[in-house]
């Protein structure tokens, strides 16, 4: 029996909800506690996987989810335009699930808990945009062509851009061997101390615009507080590093910390040019 139908396009209804509700939950917890991988890893949540598989792994839902929904697709999902925004969201996972990882360097482990997080989050997330796209989001003709349409690409593509160029900036900033942290300098970075999570916010919210769905702006949204969360406590860390210095013991490690963050430059925002 065929599943879809008025009662699974309230349920995506109901999901995209669960999404924004579960963006704004996480992102009030992360008030209170660190985002528990890369440098706030911790044992505290359970065992330590190492950073490049559980990447590839957690994320490969994504990509693995909406290609099997698209292939069992009927007239929605052939349409042109639903071709082009799951292609977006496939190109997005297909870089993060299985080129990202590769690039890694060093990377610090994943605690399994946030693993079995990200995984279930993908799942999700997988399933609710898969579906919204192979199944309910339907054009009007010419909707490639249309204002809304191209304004989204652009921000998803230029988004999308700045996520991967930061992304680059970040991981060149230790020499071989280097675990410590240094004022990453270029591209966005120079507005904001989180630019990779500007560049994948500013994605999910200009795919958004591009698919006109409920799916897509709750996506958005989760994105923009999770990120948000990640981006002030990585902007709250190094600043901490530049003003804690009193409590640092040896003389080395004090000169090295104010070589390296006495100018942080006090005007980057978190992760909104000009404004947070
Ligand atoms: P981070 O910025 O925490 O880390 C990225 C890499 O850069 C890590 O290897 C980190 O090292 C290194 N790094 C960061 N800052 C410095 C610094 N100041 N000096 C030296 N090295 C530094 O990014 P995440 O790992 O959180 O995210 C990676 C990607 O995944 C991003 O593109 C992000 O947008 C995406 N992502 C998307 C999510 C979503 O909800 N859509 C959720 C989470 C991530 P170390 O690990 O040692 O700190």
């Amino acid at each position: 029996r065929r599943a879809e139908g008025p009662e699974e396009r309230r349920l995506l209804e109901l999901f995209s909800y669960g999404l924004v509700a579960l963006g704004a939950a996480s992102a009030l917890l992360l008030c209170f506690i660190p985002m528990p991988y890369g440098r706030y890893s911790s044992r505290r949540f359970g065992w330590l996987l190492p950073a490049r598989p559980a990447w590839a792994l957690q994320e490969l839902p994504s990509l693995l989810v909406p290609l099997g929904l698209a292939a069992c697709g009927g007239a929605v999902a052939a349409a042109r335009p639903n071709r082009v925004l799951l292609g977006c969201f496939l190109l997005h996972y297909a870089h993060r699930a299985l080129i990202f990882p590769l690039l890694i360097r060093e990377g610090k482990p994943t605690p399994f808990f946030t693993f079995v997080l990200a995984l279930l989050f993908c799942v999700f997330n997988g399933y609710l945009q898969g579906r919204s796209l192979t199944t309910y989001a339907t054009y009007p003709p010419g909707w490639l062509g249309d204002l809304c349409f191209i304004t989204g690409f652009l921000g998803w593509l230029i988004g999308m851009a700045i996520n991967i160029h930061s992304d680059h900036i970040l991981r060149n900033l230790r020499k071989p061997g280097e675990t410590g942290y240094k004022i990453p300098r270029g591209g966005m970075f120079e507005y904001v101390s989180g630019a990779n999570f500007f560049g994948e916010i500013l994605e999910w919210f200009g795919f958004a615009l591009a698919c006109c769905t409920i799916e897509s702006l709750a996506f958005a949204l989760c994105t923009l507080f999770i990120l948000g969360s990640r981006a002030r406590q990585h902007h709250n860390f190094i600043l901490q590093l530049a003003t804690d210095i009193e409590n640092i013991c040896t003389f080395e490690e004090h000169r090295w910390y104010l070589e390296k963050f006495e100018d942080y430059p006090k005007d980057r925002k978190i992760v909104i040019p000009f404004l947070y």
